[in-house]
C-alpha cells in the first residue's frame, strides 16, 4: 500500500438509531437540483452525459447523494495499518467496502477502538462480512479495545447481541469457524502504540462526558494527528480532556448532535442536557481553545434532515480560522490535506 499518511473515510455519520433518507426528501432533493441545472443553462435537451458532467461537477456529494442513515463507524488508515473507530451500522458498508481487498489477500488485520457500547456503536457487528468468512482460508484476525468499568465486556456485549432468538448466528459459530478476535481494554489516560510502516502510532485515550464510560482517541502518526470525540457533552464548562484530544490536530472529529435550542429546551423542546451529546457553540469554543486545521462533525441527529445537518455544522463559528464540514457517508480526508 502506498504512504497515505492517515486517511479517514466515514462508514456511518449518524447518532442514536439508523435514519434512512425518506422519499420526500429525495424528492425535494430531486427538485431543488433540476431548478439550479435549468438555471444554470441545462435544458431538456441536454445529453446524459451532460446532465452527469454538470451534477458530478456542481453540486456537493451530500446535495446529490445524502448525509447518510448509518450509524457511527470511521475507518482510519495510517499507512497500511486499519483502525476503526465504533462499529455501528456503517461496519456491515465498510466491509462490503473492503472485501474484494479481503478476497485478494486472503484476510483483513487490524484495531478496533470503541468509544463505548451503546446500540448505536455496536449494532453492525453481527452483519460485518469478514465476521462470517471461514477461517480456514481467510484470516481475518482484529484486537479490540473497549472500556474497563462497563457493566459488560466488550466482549460479553457483542456476544449477547447474537445470542439466541435474537440472532439467526450463535457467536460461539464465530468464534470457532470466523473472525480471530483479541481483547484489550482501555482506561483514562492510557497509550496505545501501534507499529507503523514509518514508526510507532500513538492512540491517546480520554474518557469523555456521557452516560456511559466513553472514549475519545487521538492518534498520531508519521507527523500527522486526527482526534475521534463523539458522544460527549459539556457538563457544563469546557472538558479539558477533550481538549487534550483536540489539541492542534489537522481533523478533530466531533459530534455536534443539536442546537443549542434543543440542548438546552428554549422554546418548549425536551431540555436534553446530561443525554451526553453537544451543540455548536460549545464545539466552536473547544474549537477557538484548540485550533485544529478541520472540524467534521458526525453522529448527526436522527431526526434532522440533510439540510439541518449542514446548517448545525455551519452554527460551529470559530476565531481559530478552523474550516468546519459535516460529516458524509463515503467522506475520505487525509490529514496532509487538511
Ligand atoms: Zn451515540
Ligand atoms: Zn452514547
Amino acid at each position: 500500500m502506498s504512504e497515505c499518511g492517515i486517511q479517514i473515510k466515514f462508514w456511518g455519520v449518524r447518532g442514536s438509531i439508523p435514519a434512512p433518507i425518506s422519499s420526500e426528501a429525495i424528492g425535494n432533493k430531486i427538485i431543488r437540483a433540476i431548478g439550479v441545472a435549468f438555471e444554470e443553462g441545462l435544458s431538456p435537451r441536454s445529453t446524459e452525459a451532460q446532465i452527469r458532467a454538470w451534477v458530478d461537477g456542481t453540486l456537493l456529494s451530500y446535495q446529490r447523494g445524502t448525509i447518510g442513515g448509518n450509524t457511527t463507524c470511521v475507518e482510519v488508515l495510517c499507512d497500511d495499518q486499519l483502525i476503526i473507530l465504533d462499529m455501528g451500522t456503517g461496519l456491515r458498508c465498510l466491509g462490503v467496502g473492503l472485501m474484494s481487498q479481503t478476497i485478494q489477500n486472503k484476510g483483513l488485520q487490524g484495531v478496533i477502538l470503541q468509544s463505548h457500547v451503546h446500540w448505536d456503536h455496536i449494532q453492525g457487528y453481527p452483519f460485518w462480512p469478514q465476521l462470517h468468512m471461514p477461517r480456514t482460508i481467510f484470516k481475518n484476525e482484529f484486537q479490540f479495545f473497549g472500556g474497563k468499568e462497563w457493566d459488560k465486556s466488550l466482549e460479553e456485549v457483542l456476544r449477547g447481541q447474537m445470542d439466541a432468538p435474537v440472532f439467526p448466528v450463535n457467536h460461539r459459530e464465530v468464534e470457532a469457524t470466523g473472525l480471530q478476535m483479541y481483547f484489550d481494554s482501555v482506561y483514562d489516560g492510557k497509550v496505545i502504540t501501534l507499529p507503523g510502516k514509518r514508526g510507532d502510532i500513538r492512540i491517546l485515550c480520554r474518557k469523555l462526558n456521557h452516560p456511559q464510560e466513553t472514549y475519545g482517541y487521538r492518534i498520531e502518526y508519521a507527523g500527522e494527528s486526527m482526534a475521534f470525540c463523539t458522544d460527549h457533552e459539556p457538563y457544563p464548562a469546557l472538558d479539558r480532556k477533550l481538549l487534550e484530544l483536540a489539541n492542534g490536530v489537522d481533523i478533530f472529529i466531533t459530534e455536534c448532535q443539536y442546537s443549542k435550542d434543543e440542548y438546552s429546551g428554549h422554546g418548549g423542546k425536551i431540555q436534553k442536557i446530561g443525554w451526553g451529546h453537544s451543540y455548536p457553540e460549545y464545539i466552536a469554543e473547544v474549537v477557538d481553545e484548540t485550533h485544529p486545521k478541520l472540524v467534521v462533525t458526525t453522529h448527526h441527529d436522527p431526526a434532522s434532515d440533510d439540510e439541518r445537518v449542514v446548517q448545525i455544522a455551519s452554527q460551529i463559528i470559530n476565531k481559530a480560522g478552523s474550516v468546519v464540514i459535516p460529516g458524509y457517508e463515503g467522506l475520505v480526508l487525509k490529514c496532509s490535506e487538511a
